[in-house]
């Protein structure tokens, strides 16, 4: 399938869109898209979103705004504006409610590693173990998210240059940090990047040869929403080729694969795809936030994970939504995530329960709702980290105080202590 894309000023050019969505509701998509711009391509469209049911589809939720992603009276100004033609009225108002969805959550601009006096911007390192890299030509996503989901995109060749100094600079605080042992390339996308693009990252890495580092990971949207980049692509024969190198290179290649519905799991194309990487000896491991009107129900999670491991793939993390940009409607409360990850579990063998979560990534760690109690007679939460940057403070379980209303961990109060034991 030859790759297109449509965004917020593009989208009725889709033969679906034209066909299926009346006038008023592509006014409300181009109202929301002011504020939250969006992406998607023609496989999603063809193969994913049910059109016969699309204004329930989760894959139509997922992709497309929604009129309830704005609050009332923001939509309604967005509107008059846009409406009017009024551009620069529309713009101090659209920055204005972005402003208001913390659009910079704790921590994105941390951890920052150093070389003496060099900062590696695009990388992050804080657990121990794991260095975050983020490919400069990987972040074509970041103005369009209200959540963590990510586009197929390729890009050109231009900044190879570019990647070679950054990675030289990687792998020098790589091997200046023996406790490291994992890379995770992340984004955006990595996998938007042309193999050949992608090579000028990985292969240096390769050829340093650094004892420490075991593993090499890829974090990617990409098997979900086009998985044709292992398939049928130009290039795709080549990016199973360098999967294969790292693997006779002696290193675990985990492919972390980011599955928001058992939706994406059901094509021809994405088994073709999953069976291809496997063959390369990669290992995938899988990992959605669990989202109000995607997949904020037990069947869809037990489902979910049922086909993950029949295909051969290892469910791993359940996320919360963030507290940012549309959560108010994304969100679901903590209580509830962790009933449904509870129940789903439950109906699923060991084999499925290699799976963590619901996990908040806060700027302490990775937060874990492991499941409420009442002890002494009061209700509360327990939870965990199952990441932290203090390594010391990992799996020891901590209280907070019972809470119906709380989507995320600065909505809670610390039970039986002054403070949560990351403070
Ligand atoms: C989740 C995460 C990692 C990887 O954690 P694992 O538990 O090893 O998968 C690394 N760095 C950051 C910043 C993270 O949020
Ligand atoms: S990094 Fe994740 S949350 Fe940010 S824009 Fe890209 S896909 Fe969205």
């Amino acid at each position: 399938m030859e790759y297109r894309s449509y965004n917020q000023k593009s989208f009725t050019k889709a033969e679906k869109v034209k066909r299926y969505l009346s006038p008023s509701e592509i006014e409300e998509i181009e109202v929301v898209s002011q504020v939250f711009p969006f992406k998607v391509n023609n496989y999603v469209i063809e193969k994913l979103i049910d059109w016969d049911n699309y204004r329930d589809d989760p894959i139509f939720r997922l992709t497309f705004p929604h009129r309830d992603m704005l609050f009332e009276d923001d939509y309604e100004r967005v509107k008059a504006l846009m409406l009017k033609g009024d551009k620069e009225a529309l713009k101090r108002v659209v920055d204005s409610i972005r402003l208001t969805l913390n659009p910079h959550p704790a921590d994105q601009l941390s951890n920052v590693p150093k070389i003496g006096e060099k900062r590696l911007s695009g990388s992050q390192h804080k657990y121990k173990e794991t260095i975050l890299f983020f490919p400069k030509q990987g972040q074509t996503c970041h103005a369009y998210c209200s959540f963590c989901f990510r586009w197929p995109q390729f890009v050109g060749m231009e900044d190879l240059k570019f990647a070679s100094k950054e990675v030289e600079l990687l792998i020098e605080y790589i091997k200046a940090h023996p406790e490291i042992t994992d890379i995770i390339f992340t984004g955006g996308d990595p996998l938007i990047m042309s193999t050949r693009l992608l090579r000028g990252y990985v292969e240096p890495i390769l050829e340093a040869n650094i004892p420490h580092l075991k593993n090499i990971r890829f974090g990617t949207k990409t098997l979900g929403f086009w998985p044709y980049r292992f398939t049928s692509d130009p290039d795709a024969q080549d990016l199973l080729n360098l999967f294969e190198e790292i693997r006779n290179r002696g290193y675990h290649l985990a492919f972390m694969a980011h599955f928001n519905h058992y939706r994406e799991l059901e094509t021809p194309e994405v088994k073709e795809a999953v069976e291809k990487i496997l063959k390369t000896g990669a290992v995938i491991r899988t990992q959605s936030p669990i989202l109000r009107h995607i997949n904020d129900s037990v069947h869809v999670w037990e489902k979910m994970w049922r086909m993950q491991v029949e295909m051969d793939m290892i469910p791993y993390y359940m996320f919360v939504a963030r507290d940012t940009g549309a959560q108010h409607y994304f969100g679901v409360p903590l209580h509830r995530a962790w009933e449904i990850f509870r129940e789903a579990y439950s109906r699923v063998s060991g084999i499925a329960r290699t799976v963590r979560g619901p996990s908040m990534s806060a700027s302490p760690g990775k937060i874990c709702v492991e499941g409420t109690a009442v002890v002494d007679g009061r209700k509360v939460f327990v939870l965990s980290m199952i990441q932290a940057k203090n390594p010391s403070l990992v799996n020891r379980p901590f209280f907070a105080e019972y809470n119906e209303e709380a989507y995320w961990i600065d909505d809670l109060k610390p039970a039986f202590s002054e403070k949560f034991i990351f403070e």
